[in-house]
């Protein structure tokens, strides 16, 4: 089955292929805020089942009671939240249950935040009723990445094992330049707040560096932990870097991959990005 999302001045449309992993109702205060109701209803679908028809979003970050982040994208015109991701499920993306304005949709099988619930209302028997957030079990697709969702953050010294083994790895390939130990002590010496690590548990599982010179932004060093991969780790990596970009004025990034690297090109038009007609051309000071 194939749906159909839309805002309320139908300009963003988006497709959800299938049927939704989970339908939730939260009643937290953030969603009562957020939709000016008393309550929210998400349609979680696995993030591959999603995809934009029309429409540009913007997007807004901000933590959520579950201790962990959610990126909204709603209409620039209108404003409404269509879809957000949420850091706690990498793997899904939630869909305002609204937003498809079918009376069939399916109901909600749990109702969370019972806590901040309005008095008055009360909701049908047969959705269980959380007061918080429910252990992390239910109809997830990939539950056991669930509780080592990662964290992304500015990086630390203690990080430098982590993502010298991970860039080893994903880069194999990269001249001894972008190694760890001559990469990474040149970054911190300038805006070091925009060298990001994914980390799940206490390991590096993803990294992104990227660097604003006051005309263009550019983003480098992009990489998941293999496993990990179409998790929504680099996702979320790319997601900060373009925030933290944007937070310094920047309104252009820019970025190079490999000729013929087919596959991070589709990651990177999955996020909007689109090849520019440009010949790349670098000179290496140091050794001229
Ligand atoms: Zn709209
Ligand atoms: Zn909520």
């Amino acid at each position: 089955m194939i749906r159909e999302g839309a805002c309320h001045c139908r300009a963003l449309r988006i497709e959800c292929r299938g049927e939704p992993a989970k339908v939730s109702l939260c009643n937290c205060r953030d969603c009562q805020r957020r939709t000016g109701s008393l309550f929210c209803v998400a349609a979680f679908f696995p993030r591959e089942a999603v995809r934009t028809l029309a429409g540009e979003t913007m997007r807004y970050r901000r933590p959520s009671a579950s201790g962990f982040a959610v990126t909204f994208h709603s209409c620039v015109t209108c404003g409404s939240a269509v879809w957000w991701e949420p850091d706690r499920m990498p793997h899904l993306i939630g869909v305002a249950a609204g937003c498809f304005a079918d009376p069939d949709f399916p109901m909600p099988v749990q109702a969370v935040w019972a806590e901040d619930k309005h008095k008055w209302l009360e909701l049908p028997a047969a959705i269980p009723l959380h007061p918080r957030n429910p252990p992390s079990s239910s109809t997830s697709p990939a539950p056991s990445f669930d509780s080592t969702a990662p964290v992304i953050a500015t990086y630390e010294a203690r990080h430098f094992d982590g993502v010298d083994a991970l860039w080893r790895a994903a880069f194999p390939g990269d001249p001894p330049w972008n190694r760890a130990h001559i990469a990474i002590p040149e970054k911190l010496r300038i805006q070091p707040d925009l060298f990001l690590v994914a980390e799940a548990e206490g390991v590096v599982v993803g990294t992104a560096m990227a660097g604003y010179d006051g005309h263009r932004g550019w983003l480098y060093a992009v990489a998941v932990a293999e496993g990990l991969r179409r998790s929504g780790i680099g996702s979320a990596l790319i997601e900060e870097a373009e925030t933290r970009l944007r937070r310094r004025g920047c309104q252009k990034i820019n970025l190079q991959i490999r000729e013929g690297n087919e596959a991070v090109a589709a990651f990177y038009r999955r996020h909007g990005y689109a090849p520019e007609a440009r010949m790349s051309m670098g000179k290496r000071l140091d050794s001229a």
